[in-house]
């Protein structure tokens, strides 16, 4: 059976928002995230929008059962048509993998895992910049020191060594038992190299599932 429904992970500084721009701008699919989908809930003040408000206002987590309920209803709306459905931020949990086995084809579900090397990844975002004023990141192939909208470029705090590294560890403590449940259904995909190279191997993997280039 060929696929419809793509699930990316990808550690912090994997390159995964990378790929998932990449995907968006040259594949015909529904791009859904989980950020995206709750903050639209809440905008609109669905019923379900009024609780994800209500737990985050006193900083709590959307926990499974609702998550679960906003992702089935968005990707309910698209089922049948021929595009393919593309989640970011989804499952999250192996009960989340579980629901989601349930309500849409098992066979037709595929995993891409961005594969990047620890010390790749805090190579990478240990030399990341922000800038103050705008906001904007640079990472350690830009060779600048202001940025151009005058802003001063300074270090996150998040992106220090020790907080990158218990980030990733939180990573994969959480994404291990959902890898080891999609582990006839996944392709890891080195994430290192020029972007042009990763998203290269993207396409290959899709092609090998079945799935052309659809812009
Ligand atoms: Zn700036």
């Amino acid at each position: 059976m060929t696929a419809n429904l793509i699930i990316l992970f990808g550690a912090p500084g994997s390159g995964k928002g990378t790929v998932a721009q990449y995907l968006k701008d040259k594949y015909d699919l529904h791009y859904f995230s989980t950020g995206n989908l709750l903050r639209n809930e809440v905008k609109e003040k669905t019923d379900v929008g009024l609780k994800v408000e209500s737990i985050l206002g006193v900083g709590g987590l959307a926990g499974d059962d609702i998550v679960n309920e906003i992702v089935a209803k968005n990707i309910d709306r698209v089922r049948g048509d021929e595009k393919i459905v593309l989640l970011d931020g989804y499952p999250r949990t192996k009960n989340q993998a579980v629901v989601l086995d349930g309500i849409w084809d098992t066979d037709s579900i595929r995993v891409m895992e961005l594969d990047v090397n620890p010390e790749e990844v805090i190579f990478r975002i240990s030399r990341r910049r922000i800038c103050a004023r705008c906001g904007s990141t640079y990472g350690p192939t830009d060779k600048i020191d202001v940025c151009p909208c005058g802003g001063e470029l300074i270090k996150r705090k998040d992106d220090e060594e020790a907080t990158v590294r218990n980030r990733l560890k939180e990573y994969e403590r959480a994404t291990l038992p959902l890898l080891l449940y999609y582990s006839d259904r996944s392709v890891k995909i080195c994430g290192e190299g020029a972007p042009e190279e990763v998203v290269k191997r993207v396409d290959d993997c899709l092609c090998n599932w079945g799935i052309g280039k659809r812009r």
